[in-house]
């Protein structure tokens, strides 16, 4: 599944001037209700996602155990069977016709107070998708007075900036793998971090950077940003070393308790190895986070984090960016990538390797990588 460009654009509240050259619906003409499903979301949230074939005009109310939503000029779908993911709080969907108005209600097992206005989303078609109008909320949640309508006439979707945090791997003390002719892995991953942090600002994305200089910080102070920021989505930067000199090219891996093979494990153990210079804190963290997410929340974390990765490894092939030989996608049990967070940590290429070391250093080479970075957040699903 892909997010269309149109639809970024609208998301991230630039794309006004496009969405006035579209050719307007005829009013008269009545919206219909195509699906209803839920979903589990990072964070312990329930997902809703009610999709017409028209722009919905909604309206929401919050009586007890349940969230109605009124859109307004659209019928009833008598053959609509809600989809509804185990694991949420909504038990069961019901509509009602009132005059020209479609009630879809929202049986839920806990109350539900209000949802945020940035908690609520209106996205154009996109792939197989029509119109969606998606909730994201917790049970006891409450709403700003704002939160409550949109008209028809208001012709921008609410402006949800996704959030990634970039984490450029090592710095300080921990200078990361070195290069034959002396290139520090932190050094090289702190200026690529810090050309994605403005490409992705410009396209729209909210980011932040684990560190923007020479500063060691622990794995786990890490992951915990990421959490902290209600990250999107996590990128941690590094660069490879290999026995082999003659081993090079890109490669991505996302978390699994299990690594996927033999060097995806030895990779990992020389990365959180990072955090023996100074190991307390991370194992309360990983308890927490553990305790955190529930197996079901773990499993569409992994789901998402296995999407980006695969959409980013397509991405790099795109960009003829040389790949290291083996599986597109790798996993192995990353300290840094463990959080609720969906996530993956990109290995740019090998120090090990002299033309590569060379690559690594040219900023030409590194505007590469960016763009292929930034195209991968770009078609990356972050909605449903
Ligand atoms: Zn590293």
């Amino acid at each position: 599944m892909k997010i269309s460009r149109r639809t970024l654009l609208q998301i991230t509240g630039v794309g006004t001037a496009i969405v006035a050259f579209l050719p307007r619906m005829a009013f008269a003409s009545p919206n219909s209700l195509r699906t209803v499903r839920t979903g589990v979301q990072p964070g312990n949230k329930t997902r809703l996602v009610i999709e017409t074939s028209q722009r919905p005009s909604y309206s929401l109310s919050y009586p007890t155990n349940q969230i109605i939503i009124t859109l307004s000029n659209t019928s009833a779908n008598a053959n609509l069977v809600p989809a509804l993911a185990s694991g949420t709080i909504v038990r069961s969907i019901t509509q009602a016709q009132v005059g020209d108005k479609l009630q879809i209600i929202a049986n839920l097992s806990k109350p539900v107070s209000g949802i945020p206005k940035d908690q609520i989303m209106v996205l154009s078609p996109n792939g197989d998708n029509d119109y969606r109008l998606v909730l994201d909320f917790v049970a006891g949640q409450s709403a700003p007075a704002v939160a409550e309508t949109n008209k028809q006439t208001q012709k921008t979707a609410p402006a949800k900036k996704y959030i990634v945090v970039i984490d450029a791997g090592h710095g300080g003390k921990d200078p990361g793998c070195i290069g034959k002719n002396g290139t520090k892995e932190k050094n090289v991953v702190l200026s690529v971090a810090k050309k994605l942090k403005t490409k992705l600002d410009a396209a729209g994305f909210q980011t932040y950077l684990t560190r923007s200089n020479d500063t060691y910080l622990k794995l786990a102070q890490r992951a915990s940003i990421g959490e902290k920021k209600h990250a999107d989505l996590f990128l941690s930067l590094h660069a490879n070393a290999n026995p082999s000199r003659a081993m090079k090219g890109f490669s991505i891996y996302t978390l699994s308790e299990k690594a996927s093979d033999e060097e995806a494990q030895k990779l990992a153990d020389s990365e959180n190895a990072a955090d023996k210079i100074e190991v307390d804190g991370f194992e309360q963290f990983s308890k927490d986070i553990r305790i955190a997410l529930s197996a079901l929340q773990q499993h569409a974390v992994a789901e998402m984090s296995v999407e980006y990765a695969n959409g980013c490894a397509k991405q790099f092939k795109t960009m003829k960016i040389t790949q290291q030989p083996g599986p597109d996608v790798r996993h192995a049990p990353f300290a840094v990538l463990r959080s609720t967070v969906p996530g993956a940590l990109l290995e740019l290429g090998h120090l090990s390797n002299a033309e590569e070391e060379k690559l690594l250093n040219s900023s030409a080479h590194q505007d590469k990588l960016v763009n292929a970075i930034v195209k991968s957040v770009k078609s990356y699903n972050f909605d449903v």
